[in-house]
């Protein structure tokens, strides 16, 4: 059998390139252990939340699925951060699990050029260090130009809950047996990482008189951008807040020894960001409780998930441990708390467009790549999807820089800095945020969708419509004198702001702390749009005017270090007054260009002018 691309896993990861490589029209195969775990969501099964909502829009933006595949499917959703600036704030949604996985079934299996198969891939078929097919454990082979492995949390993965140990996969699914040690053997590094899920219990089981309703957002947002005129209201679950107490912690403290990640069992690394009740006791000693949410799972089931007490202590502890938090008094389990551990790749081995150095043709994105989360595993799985096209096509890299999105952050930091555990997406990583917010992402990412071919004529027209509007809005809101000052006055008397004395420019009202467009805007009499995403452009880019130019001096400053070009084939160790450990490290990562080189750790300022002289005296 021959086809153009071949993805290994149907995870978020895998489902997003996929798509992506079928809907830029190459013969596309999924091959997957399971097809009835498509987009499975073996954790918490919420979407977005602060830098993963950011993630969501960005891949929508591009013409990505997660986000149309959660607007039809969420149960509850919520802005975060609302107080906040707007660089922070960021939408997150708890799926209907049952329901995201049928959904984004239902689009892979009606897609043109997709075809999907059920099958374990055991070896990868490497020619002249160019990948050319995959062999199935039934020893079926496989032939295609390229292959991207999404193989999540399932190379070698054993699941363990006290000293019981599973070797299976999330849920007891099958684990890849066999691929893990092929890749190995093409001399790929392989480390072994963990994450862990807490127990769901029957709701039934749950005294909710006890226990705090969190209030969900009446006001419906979207993460597609292609349902921004759409009404996604719909019969919300609530989720509920209550708290671990002395007792949670007396009774995990007593049985830390039964924890495999304390008992040396687990030897892996985990996240740190992610961390289990256990870690919380230990780490945090001197907090009397922590927060435990209820959430939902699906409004056709009766299992909750219990949100921040992963655990992996024995079961029989855990419901002991369970039954002391308010509220949960009498829960019944219906599974118990696990840890996984499974193997992952040395990111650094990848390049940025997410292809091996040492293998072309051969893409791997998802939690293969160290990091953890839906969201950051369906961004690098549009990614490579994109650069498994360009990969065919001979055409140029599809990279987005670390200005242009998370998903640069995310893919810079993993083949540049490379990392030691888990990495999970968060807005401190981001050094442009106040650019690279989630209500911008079209703005920012759009027309490079387009561009690549992911993007329909009808929303790049649409898209248009609304950039062209906005920067329109902007320019006139600016010039907008207000003269009112009765009505100005009225207004600024209820905000509690200064009262005017004389004329003012509407965009000076809107940049006091104490107001914003939304407030004011019965002033702007010349005001005809009422579309809220515009309002919140005019509001964002008046009100941070002075920061977001400041960030895009910064941008304009590296911009010639991004586009400065390193040879790919440099021997770094030859050149004269280069750092050894300088030199050892530009030999490993083989930056792509000048800003990249700057960016690796270990690698100093003057290292790089010694590089840019050797370069310039060599016309390089
Ligand atoms: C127990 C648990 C707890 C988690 N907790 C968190 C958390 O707290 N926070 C968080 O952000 N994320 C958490 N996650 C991670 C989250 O589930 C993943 O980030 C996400 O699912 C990764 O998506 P992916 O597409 O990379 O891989 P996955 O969703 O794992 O999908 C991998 C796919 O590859 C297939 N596959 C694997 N090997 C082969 C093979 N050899 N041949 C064919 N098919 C193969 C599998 O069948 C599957 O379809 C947790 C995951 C687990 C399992």
């Amino acid at each position: 059998m021959q086809t153009d691309v071949i993805v290994i896993g149907s995870g978020h990861a895998g489902c997003e390139a996929a798509l992506a490589t079928a809907r830029l029209g190459l013969k596309t195969l999924i091959i997957t252990i399971n097809l009835d775990s498509i987009a499975m969501m073996p954790c918490n099964p919420n979407i977005g939340g602060t830098s993963k909502g950011h993630l969501v829009r960005e891949i929508d933006a591009l013409g990505g699925e997660m986000g149309k595949n959660i607007d039809k499917t969420f149960i509850q959703i919520k802005m975060l951060n609302k107080s906040k600036g707007a660089a922070i704030q960021s939408l997150r949604a708890q799926a209907d699990k049952y329901k995201y996985s049928l959904e984004m079934k239902k689009v892979i299996e009606n897609t043109n050029n997709l075809k999907f198969k059920q099958g374990e891939v055991k070896d990868l078929l490497i020619k002249n260090k160019k990948i050319c097919g995959v062999i199935l454990c039934n020893n079926i082979v496989i032939n295609s130009e390229t292959v991207i492995i999404c193989t999540g949390t399932y190379l070698d993965s054993c699941c363990l809950v006290g000293e019981y140990i599973t070797n299976s996969g999330p849920n007891g699914l099958k684990k890849s047996d066999l691929l893990g040690e092929s890749l190995r053997k093409l001399n790929i590094k392989t480390r072994r990482f963990k994450t862990g899920t807490s127990a769901r219990i029957d709701k039934r089981s749950i005294d909710y008189y006890k226990i705090k309703k969190q209030d969900e957002d009446k006001d419906i947002l979207n993460f597609s951008f292609e349902n921004q005129n759409l009404n996604l209201s719909r019969k919300q679950i609530s989720c509920y807040l209550t708290y671990t107490n002395e007792k949670t912690h007396k009774i995990i403290k007593k049985n830390i020894d039964k924890s495999p990640i304390y008992s040396g069992l687990i030897k892996s690394i985990g996240a740190r960001y992610c961390p289990s009740i256990e870690d919380k006791v230990v780490r945090f000693p001197d907090k009397s409780q922590h927060q435990v949410f209820i959430e939902p799972e699906s409004e056709d089931s009766n299992e909750v998930y219990v949100s921040g007490m992963s655990t992996s202590l024995p079961e029989e502890i855990q419901i002991k441990f369970y039954r002391t938090v308010l509220g949960l008094e009498n829960c019944e389990f219906t599974r118990a708390g696990y840890a996984i551990e499974y193997d992952c790749i040395d990111s650094t081995q990848l390049k940025l467009n997410l292809e091996f150095k040492n293998i072309s043709g051969l893409f791997s994105a998802g939690q293969i790549n160290g990091t953890s989360g839906y969201e950051e595993a369906a961004a690098q799985g549009i990614i490579a999807g994109i650069n498994a096209f360009c990969y065919i096509k001979n055409k140029d890299n599809f990279i987005i820089s670390r200005n242009e999105g998370y998903i640069g952050v995310l893919i810079d930091d993993l083949v540049t800095k490379g990392i030691d555990e888990p990495y999970r997406m968060l807005t401190s990583r981001a050094e442009y945020r106040l650019l690279l917010r989630q209500d911008n992402a079209d703005l920012r990412l759009t027309e490079r969708g387009y561009k690549i071919g992911l993007i329909s004529k009808k929303r790049y027209r649409d898209f248009l419509n609304k950039k062209n509007t906005i920067e329109r809005e902007i320019l006139r809101v600016k010039k907008f004198l207000v003269k009112d000052l009765n009505l100005a006055n009225e207004i600024l008397i209820k905000n509690n702001s200064n009262i005017l004395s004389h004329e003012i420019f509407l965009s000076d009202l809107i940049k006091r702390p104490e107001l914003n467009y939304d407030k004011i805007k019965k002033l702007d009499l010349d005001r005809k749009n009422n579309q809220r995403v515009v309002d919140d452009q005019i509001n964002i880019n008046i009100k941070y005017e002075g920061y977001i130019k400041k960030q895009l001096e910064q941008i304009d400053k590296i911009k010639n270090l991004e586009d400065k070009k390193i040879p790919i084939d440099l021997d770094y160790l030859k050149i004269y007054g280069l750092r050894i450990e300088a030199a050892q490290k530009l030999n490993k990562i083989r930056p792509e260009n000048i800003g990249q080189a700057l960016r690796i750790n270990g690698v100093s300022h003057s290292d790089i002018s010694v590089l840019i002289i050797y370069m310039r005296k060599n016309k390089n």
